[in-house]
């Protein structure tokens, strides 16, 4: 079956074509500008496809209830031109075809845990760190919504005594996102991140607030496993920091085989950065399936 798969970030949209065994046929990436420009070159690409159905992993806060008025809709985003903006709704009315919707860290946990390594687990946390940082979780077969969605990157966290840096979060002094996504790092240490590779002090202050993050995650939601994505993660240093410093934090309290294999547990995005985008596929496939039920 061919299936459209949309990765809608705030600076690209990453539009592929492919099928429900998470198969890539093609792929294209389009700048993100207002939706009276981006939209309709998407709905053009996926037109030319012909495609059965489609997925959205979409950039937020989103609406994900398909029981609300707004479902489908990008809410409260900072990024103006797309505030209250009826994503899926425009690409359902366009395209005619099923279209399912979920935030970008939803379809990121949904492909690795249905083409990737956390197959047949049913309790993952796929969290990025990068521009901002976000946590989609998979839980007891189905992606965590409840009120909202996840918004597990702004939970709050301790400072450590020696970090200065008032953190960037506009709404939160002390929060994992204003702290430590990229643009944190870049204002704390007054240069690119990617320069800071071998400034030891940078990544062991990186991991000490992740590690804190994950520990709440750990002793919240009970995962199974836990993958960190986005392009602060591609510090592959940060990896053992973290898994040092959780087991720290832990202090031995959760007992379990994980615990014991952290470098298991703890892990690095498995599909070579196509996971939201194959998580789109499924998405889709989902979307398709949920319609024929419904027929
Ligand atoms: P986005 O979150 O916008 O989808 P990314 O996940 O690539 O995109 O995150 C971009 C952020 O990640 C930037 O703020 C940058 O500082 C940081 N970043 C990107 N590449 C690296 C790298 N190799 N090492 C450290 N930080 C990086
Ligand atoms: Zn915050």
């Amino acid at each position: 079956m061919k299936l459209g798969a949309l990765e809608a970030g705030g600076t690209k949209m990453v539009c592929a074509v492919g099928d429900e065994t998470g198969k890539i046929l093609e792929q294209i990436s389009i700048p993100t500008e207002t939706p009276e420009i981006t939209v309709p070159k998407m709905i053009a690409y996926f037109r030319k496809a012909g495609i059965e159905g489609l997925g959205i992993g979409c950039f937020g806060p989103i609406d994900p209830d398909p029981a609300s008025e707004t479902y489908g809709y990008i809410t409260s985003t900072p990024k103006l031109a797309w505030q209250n903006y009826n994503i899926a709704g425009a690409f359902r009315e366009a395209l005619c075809c099923p279209v399912g919707f979920d935030t970008d860290v939803n379809g990121s946990v949904l492909g690795e845990v249905t083409f990737g390594q956390a197959k047949g687990k049913n309790c993952v946390i796929y969290v990025t760190i990068g521009t901002g940082v976000g946590a989609g979780v998979y839980i007891e077969g189905r992606l965590l919504h409840g009120m909202l969605h996840p918004e597990a990157g702004h939970v709050l966290i301790q400072k450590r005594s020696d970090d200065p840096y008032g953190g960037k979060c506009p709404y939160h002094k002390n929060c994992l996102e204003g702290l430590a996504a990229g643009p944190a790092i870049e204002a704390r240490w007054g240069q690119k991140a990617v320069d800071l590779k071998d400034r030891e002090e940078v990544w062991d202050l990186e991991a000490w607030y992740i590690a804190q993050a994950l520990s709440g995650y750990i002793l919240t939601l009970s995962p199974q496993m836990i993958i960190l994505g986005g392009g602060v993660m591609h510090q592959e240093q940060l990896f053992p920091k973290i898994r040092t410093y959780v087991k720290e934090m832990l202090n031995g309290y959760i007992k379990t085989s994980q615990m014991d294999h952290m470098e298991s547990y703890i892990v690095p995005a498995s599909l070579k950065d196509d996971q939201g985008i194959m998580g789109a596929l499924e998405l889709g496939r989902r979307a398709v399936a949920e319609s024929r039920n419904q027929a």
